[in-house]
C-alpha cells in the first residue's frame, strides 16, 4: 500500500491509541493509525440505529462515562472540555436495590465525583484525536500480523486480509487480545503480535477480561417515574447498571433513550453456553429480553420500548493490570509500545494514563526515529 518508511504505526483508535497517536503527532513523529473498526472509539463509541419508524437513535453502548482523580489526565480533560469535546453530565444518580424494590443510599465517592461525556457522543474524542495533523487514520483495516525486520531494524504491518500496510520505525498496540489465543478463538486466525519477539511482551499472554452485555433501549415518553439517569443495581443477577442516553449533554431529546448494562456473572453464563464466537441474532435477543424483563421489574411503572437491541462486548473490562509501574509495556530495542487500559486500570483514566506513557516512550527515542 505504501512504500515510503512512515515514522510510528498506532493499532487501535480507542482513547488509548487515540491519544497516543496525537500524543506523538503534536510532537513532529508522523503516525499511521489503524482500526479494524469502521470509526473511531473502540469501547468508547456510539451506536448509530435507526427505528422501524425511521428515527435515528444514538447510544454510547460502551463506556457511559468517565471519571478522573489523576492531574496527568486532568490537565489531558481540560483542554478537551475547552475544545467542546467532553462536558460533565450533572445527572443525579442513586442505587436501586432489587431485592427490596427501593433505592439506597448512594455511596459517597460515586455521588462526588465529576462524570464527564464526550460530546455529542463518547466517541467524539477519539474521532477529533485521529484526525489531529499529523494523524492519517485508516479504518476497516484490521492488522493481522506485526513482522519484526531484524536487517533493517523495522517493522512490516499486515492486514488481517493479507494486504501488505507498510514498514514502520515504531510500532503503538493497543487491544489486549493482539497476542492472545483469545484472538485465535474469535477470528480462527493466529494472534498478530509473536509473544518471542520481545521478552518484555510474555505479560500479554492470555490477559483475563470479564464480558459485559450493553442492552440498547427508547421510550416514546420520558420514565418519569425514575428519579435519576443513571442508576447501579445491588441483588440483580441480571443487570448491574442503567444510563439515560438522552440526558446527557449534547444529545437529541426528541426520544427517551436508555442502555443497560448486564452483570459480569451473567454475561459469563449466556457466553458459557453460546462461544465464543459473534452472537446469533437469537442469542442477542434472549438476551435483550431477559434485561428488559428484570428492568420492568423493578416497579418505576417502565413502560415498553419501542426500539431494543443487546450488544455483547466479549472483552467489556480487563480482569488485571500487567504494568502498574510503566503504564505501558515497552521494549526498547524494536521500538514496540503496547498500551490500554489493561496495563493500568480498568476504565478510561486508566487507558488515556497508558496511551500517554507510550507515546513518552517513543518520543524519548525522536532522534532514532
Ligand atoms: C459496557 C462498558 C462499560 C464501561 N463503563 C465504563 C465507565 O463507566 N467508566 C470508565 O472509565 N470506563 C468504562 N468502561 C471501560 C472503558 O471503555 C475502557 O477502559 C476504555 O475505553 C479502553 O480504551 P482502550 O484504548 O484501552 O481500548 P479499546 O477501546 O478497546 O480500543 C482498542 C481498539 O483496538 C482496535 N483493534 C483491536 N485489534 C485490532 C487489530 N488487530 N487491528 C486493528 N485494530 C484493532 C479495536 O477495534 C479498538 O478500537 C466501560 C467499558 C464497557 C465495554
Amino acid at each position: 500500500m505504501q512504500n515510503t518508511v512512515a515514522k510510528v504505526a498506532v493499532v487501535g483508535s480507542g482513547i488509548s491509541g487515540s491519544v497516543c497517536a496525537a500524543t506523538l503527532a503534536r510532537n513532529g513523529i508522523s503516525v499511521t493509525l489503524f482500526d479494524s473498526a469502521r470509526g473511531p472509539g473502540g469501547r468508547m463509541s456510539q451506536r448509530r440505529e435507526i427505528s422501524e419508524d425511521g428515527r435515528e437513535l444514538l447510544f454510547d453502548h460502551g463506556a457511559p462515562y468517565f471519571t478522573v482523580t489523576n492531574p496527568d489526565v486532568l490537565s489531558v480533560v481540560t483542554e478537551w472540555e475547552s475544545r467542546g469535546l467532553v462536558a460533565e453530565w450533572k445527572s443525579n444518580f442513586r442505587s436501586f436495590d432489587c431485592f427490596t424494590n427501593k433505592f439506597v443510599n448512594t455511596e459517597h465517592q460515586e455521588r462526588e465525583s465529576k462524570k464527564y461525556v464526550g460530546v455529542p457522543g463518547m466517541n467524539s474524542i477519539c474521532k477529533a484525536l485521529c484526525h489531529e495533523p499529523g494523524v492519517d487514520s485508516k479504518f476497516n483495516m484490521g492488522i493481522g500480523k506485526f513482522e519484526w525486520l531484524e536487517h533493517e531494524n523495522l517493522w512490516s504491518l499486515i492486514g488481517l486480509d493479507g494486504q501488505h500496510l507498510g514498514h514502520f520505525k515504531g510500532v503503538v498496540a493497543s487491544d489486549k487480545n493482539i497476542a492472545s489465543p483469545r484472538f485465535t478463538a474469535i477470528t480462527g486466525q493466529p494472534p498478530p503480535l509473536d509473544l518471542s519477539l520481545a521478552p518484555e511482551l510474555v505479560k500479554l499472554h492470555d490477559i483475563p477480561i470479564y464480558p459485559c452485555f450493553a442492552l440498547m433501549l427508547a421510550f416514546n415518553e420520558p420514565l418519569s417515574l425514575v428519579p435519576a439517569k443513571g442508576l447501579s443495581f445491588t441483588n440483580s443477577k441480571v443487570l448491574s447498571r442503567a444510563h439515560c442516553e438522552s440526558s446527557k449533554p449534547g444529545r437529541s431529546s426528541t426520544s427517551e433513550r436508555w442502555v443497560l448494562h448486564s452483570t459480569t456473572e451473567y454475561a459469563k453464563d449466556v457466553i458459557g453456553q453460546s462461544g465464543l464466537e459473534k452472537p446469533s441474532k437469537e442469542t442477542l435477543s434472549k438476551v435483550g429480553n431477559e434485561m428488559l424483563q428484570e428492568f420492568l421489574s423493578t416497579g418505576l411503572s417502565i413502560p415498553q420500548p419501542f426500539f431494543m437491541k443487546a450488544h455483547r462486548w466479549g472483552s467489556a473490562f480487563p480482569a488485571t493490570s500487567i504494568a502498574k509501574e510503566e503504564k505501558c509495556v515497552w521494549s526498547e530495542k524494536k521500538k514496540l509500545a503496547i498500551c490500554g487500559d489493561f496495563c493500568l486500570s480498568p476504565n478510561v483514566e486508566g487507558a488515556i494514563l497508558s496511551g500517554l506513557a507510550a507515546a513518552s516512550k517513543l518520543k524519548g527515542l525522536i532522534s532514532t526515529l
